[in-house]
């Protein structure tokens, strides 16, 4: 079933429309889902690097109440030592007496080095693993000097470094006499298997790193095992300076090893070491990173597809769109004039009423009918016939120029133009330019003249389109049986024309 022209009209727009909104709906929604997955992955993201601190405090604690724990148990021996050596008691006692004494209680563990004593001259006194140990002399050692020039270091722990022939840190203590006098110290290792061992027992990435530093930042140990960072101070690294510093806390840095940036934990607990956990931002991120390429890779098949979707969808609206649009142009169009044909005609009238009746402004008509046509048709033939038809046809397009004029034809020989907005004088001048337009034609034998009907009118809520049609079919009527070639202006009493 073939619709009207009005409804094809508005037709048209909507599929324009259409096509214009499934566009824009397509970006709104791609960018929405974009903003979303985007917002998404960032909290993802945010949560792995909390979810890493996290496990690092919790790794570095560990870590550190372990360290914490041996290095004062070794103390507690060593204090019991230095304690031990000043009571008078002891110089009386036979040499393995003494050294049950001292040492029985000793904390003795793989990791832990043997307890020696050495004398104010450095010279060794006592050693934990034999009675009788070879003569050694410690007074050039840093572990001697620092409690020899100082009464109260307290627990000393050395740099790292070959301690009796094993890399270990040794832990010392000052032997004090009841006066005060420097009597010696008394010395213990701790050997690096120690920090190896308790490394090994954990669960670490290859990038991840543990550092244990001294007070005053000399790295005491470090994993992955490097011996040329150990016993290096980094105090001057503005991260390791806050870790000395501050009790616990968190920053990123490239390391001063491998150039990597990591994320580096502490929490100091008063222990006389610090350690320091780092995570390099590539481990933290890794499942972060193959989820949001995953999500990506996702996204983006998601957003060519319905890109390409929409676009396939939105050609084949506009080509549609263009179908409609020629159907419209074949359905309102005279195909042996190209006016437009009665049907758009009538249409038109009626819109350009109703809008001359809002705005009370005059619609005029003109009717134009060729002259004894038939008596043409008969001398010259149907095919000269229409030629003229189009010829006439041409002159109304090249006499009726304004935008909103409408020119038709009527029917057989006729045609109808419709002029909103003039009154019957300006109408007639029209009338009388295209009438004299065709009569220039009609110079030539194949050309005929053409009678034209004027009418115009001010449209009310009483009047229709009919009667302006009647009146200038009338008006024709007039200029035929006045002659013909001429214009007459409509008089009709029923309406209110505008002359
Ligand atoms: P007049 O209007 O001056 O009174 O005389 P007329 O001969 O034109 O009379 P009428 O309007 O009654 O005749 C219309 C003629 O127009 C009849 C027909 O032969 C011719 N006609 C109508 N449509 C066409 C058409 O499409 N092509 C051709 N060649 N002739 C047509
Ligand atoms: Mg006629
Ligand atoms: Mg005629």
């Amino acid at each position: 079933m073939r619709r009207d022209n009005g409804d094809l009209g508005s037709d048209f727009r909507s599929w324009r429309i259409s096509a214009w909104l499934l566009m824009s709906f397509c970006v709104v929604t791609l960018l929405g889902f974009s903003a979303v997955c985007g917002s998404v992955m960032l909290d993802m993201r945010r949560g792995e690097e909390a979810l890493a601190r996290q496990t690092m405090e919790n790794l570095v604690a560990t870590i550190d109440a372990d360290i914490g724990r041996n290095i004062e148990l070794y103390d507690l021996s060593l204090r019991a030592v230095a304690t031990n050596m000043i009571e008078p008691e002891v110089t009386s006692v036979s040499k393995p007496l003494l050294h049950m004494i001292l040492f029985d209680h000793a904390a003795t563990a793989k990791h832990f080095g043997a307890i020696q004593v050495f004398d104010a001259h450095g010279d060794l006194l006592l050693d934990s693993s034999s009675l009788r140990p070879k003569p050694e002399n410690r007074a050039d050692e840093d572990y001697f000097e620092v409690h020899r020039d100082s009464a109260d270091r307290g627990l000393y722990i050395s740099r790292p470094g070959l301690h009796r022939s094993t890399y270990s840190v040794v832990l010392s203590r000052r032997i004090t006499g009841k006066d005060g006098a420097f009597l010696g110290v008394v010395v213990g290792s701790l050997r690096f298997s120690y920090f190896h061992d308790l490394f090994g027992r954990l669960q670490l990435q290859p990038d991840d790193t543990i550092t244990v530093f001294r007070r005053d930042g000399v790295v005491i140990m470090r994993t992955p095992f490097d011996l040329d960072i150990i016993g290096k101070d980094l105090s001057n690294v503005p991260g390791v300076l806050r870790s000395l510093t501050e009790p616990s806390g968190f920053y990123t840095r490239p390391s001063v090893v491998d150039q990597l940036e990591r994320l580096y934990v502490w929490r100091d607990r008063g222990h006389p070491l610090v350690v320091v956990v780092g995570k390099s931002w590539e481990t933290i991120f890794s499942l972060w990173r193959h989820e949001a390429q995953r999500i990506g890779a996702v996204m983006l098949t998601l957003i060519v597809l319905v890109i390409g979707a929409t676009l396939v969808l939105a050609r084949e609206i506009k080509r549609r769109a263009r179908a409609e649009d020629r159907l419209e142009e074949l359905a309102t169009t005279d195909p042996l004039t190209q006016l437009r044909n009665r049907r758009k005609f009538d249409l038109v009238l009626a819109q350009e009423w109703r809008r001359a009746l809002r705005h009370d402004e005059p619609l005029a008509l003109l009717m134009i009918d060729a002259d004894h046509f038939k008596t043409f048709n008969d001398m010259f033939g149907h095919q000269a016939g229409d030629q003229v038809l189009v010829r006439i046809a041409g002159c109304i397009t090249e006499a009726v120029m304004r935008a909103g004029d409408c020119a038709a034809r009527y029917g057989g020989e006729e045609f109808a133009v419709l002029l909103p907005g003039l009154a019957a004088d300006a109408a007639l001048v029209v009338a009388e330019n295209l009438r004299a337009r065709v009569e220039r034609l009609s110079a030539d034998k194949w050309a005929t003249t053409i009678s034209i009907g004027v009418a115009a009118v001010v449209p009310t809520a009483a009047t229709t389109p009919a009667l302006l049609i009647e009146a200038a079919d009338k008006a024709l009527y007039e200029a035929k049986s006045r002659g013909r070639n001429q214009s007459f202006v409509a008089q009709a009493p029923q309406l209110s024309l505008v002359a």
